[in-house]
């Protein structure tokens, strides 16, 4: 391995074999390839691109830099995967959902960053939830329950934890093969046999148009082709954010009574809508997750899992147990109109600027604190109604939060709500 040939040969339009992209991570990953070489050659990738294949040869690279989970022991096993949104909780929906209807589902999940949320975050708001299991806890629970969510163990693709801090500081994550491969190579390292994919597309979203959106989500599907996994995906808007609630405690609140059957509709819609494609996957007739959700297992299922973990499960039959901040600020209209945008990016950084996203990694995060979007595109609403209800601790942040809110709402005389589901790629 010459790393400066190697890098020369991107620089100039060459494509990559599966054997040298290995050598290449290997060598990284032992410390042999300095940051400074792996940098150049990612800003290479991110002007001459990569084909699917050299594509798929680095994604498995990645993927067997550390630990690869075995799960073949558990039968069905899925894991749903979101590319990052605002207010996006339907992992808290799926996951039981597909449990309920006879997968297992035994994933790995991250925290928030930036203006997006994390669903370890989401659950730590629930009174004594852990995140952190032994191996054998992780095994047990999925056997036993059907339902288990960790923390991202650190030695699952290494190399990926390595590449993502130099991509953040280098201006190239913004790389749809190395957003691909990043994503992929976590999800194979964990072992899951289904894995479905929600690709966001919007203002909240890496992918701000559907032609790039699908171009990543063919990627990774093809990747996981490749891996001998059964990869879909769904493309999903991510203009304004998925349902009211934004924040953390007050999101897991919007789960339970989604899958109490009274959550919001563009919810409930991609969820489901997930559900049916890893069901479909599993050669599971779709319309099982309906039922489960109906009969109340799904929602059975969520309280096994939080207790499982530690939490108390009487959140589901009380989810004022999950504290929201006692402040509250509400927004009101200043004009007549209907809501035309609600700009999810800028919701996103509202929650952030109250305590309940961080900015840097493994920095603290308020679970009581969010916002309550009352009005959402397509609404109508009158001078001096309210917008939207902001939980805050003592004005914390609170003044910034109100003028990213205000500035996220946009009102016109009309305005039709946009399509949330925009394609399924399989
Ligand atoms: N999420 C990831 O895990 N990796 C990326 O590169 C982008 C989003």
């Amino acid at each position: 391995m010459h790393p400066v040939e190697f890098i020369e040969k991107k620089r100039d339009g060459g494509t990559h074999g599966a054997a040298e992209l290995r050598e290449w991570i290997e060598a990284y990953v032992a410390g042999e390839v300095p940051d400074y070489q792996m940098a150049a050659w990612l800003m290479a990738v991110y002007f001459q691109g990569m084909t699917p294949e050299e594509t798929a040869g680095l994604t498995l690279a990645m993927a067997y830099s550390g630990e690869v989970l075995d799960l073949s022991s558990l039968g069905k096993t899925v894991d749903k995967h979101s590319s990052g949104g605002v207010g996006d909780k339907t992992t808290l929906v799926v996951a039981p959902i597909l449990a309920a209807a006879g997968l297992v589902v035994a994933k790995m999940s991250g925290r928030g960053l930036a203006h997006t949320g994390g669903t370890i975050d989401k659950l730590e708001s629930i009174p004594g939830w852990r995140a952190e299991l032994s191996d054998e806890e992780f095994m047990r629970q999925a056997r036993e329950v059907g339902l288990v969510i960790a923390g991202q163990s650190k030695n699952l693709a290494p190399a990926d934890g390595k590449m993502y801090a130099l991509r953040d500081v280098t201006g190239t994550v913004p790389s749809i093969p190395l957003i691909a491969s990043s994503i992929m190579s976590k999800k194979l390292a964990a072992g899951a046999r289904i894995i479905t994919l929600d690709v966001k597309v919007g203002r909240g979203a890496f992918m701000k148009n559907v032609g790039d959106a699908r171009r990543l989500a063919e990627l990774m599907v093809g990747i996981g082709r490749h891996a001998g996994r059964d990869v879909r995906a769904v493309l999903s808007q991510m203009d304004q954010p998925l349902g009211r609630a934004v924040g953390n405690a007050i999101e897991v609140r919007e789960a339970i009574a989604t899958l109490n059957g009274e959550g919001p509709r563009d919810l409930e819609e991609l969820s489901l809508a997930l559900a049916e494609e890893a069901l479909e996957a599993a050669g599971i007739e779709k319309e099982r997750a309906a039922a489960v959700w109906r009969s109340g297992a799904a929602l059975d299922r969520l309280r096994a899992f939080i207790e499982a973990q530690g939490g108390d499960g009487r959140v589901v039959e009380e989810p004022e147990r999950l504290e929201l901040a006692p402040d509250v600020f509400e927004l009101r209209a200043s004009e007549d109109g209907v809501v035309a945008a609600l700009d999810a990016y800028r919701v996103g950084m509202a929650t952030l600027r109250l305590g309940g996203g961080r900015e840097r990694k493994n920095a603290p995060i308020d679970h009581g604190v969010g916002v309550y979007l009352l009005k959402k595109i397509g609404e109508p609403v009158r001078a001096g109604e309210v917008l939207a209800r902001v939980h805050h601790r003592g004005g914390r942040g609170l003044e910034e939060a109100l003028e990213l809110l205000g500035s996220a709402y946009e009102l016109a005389e009309t305005a039709t709500p946009p399509p949330l589901l925009l394609d399924v790629v399989a």
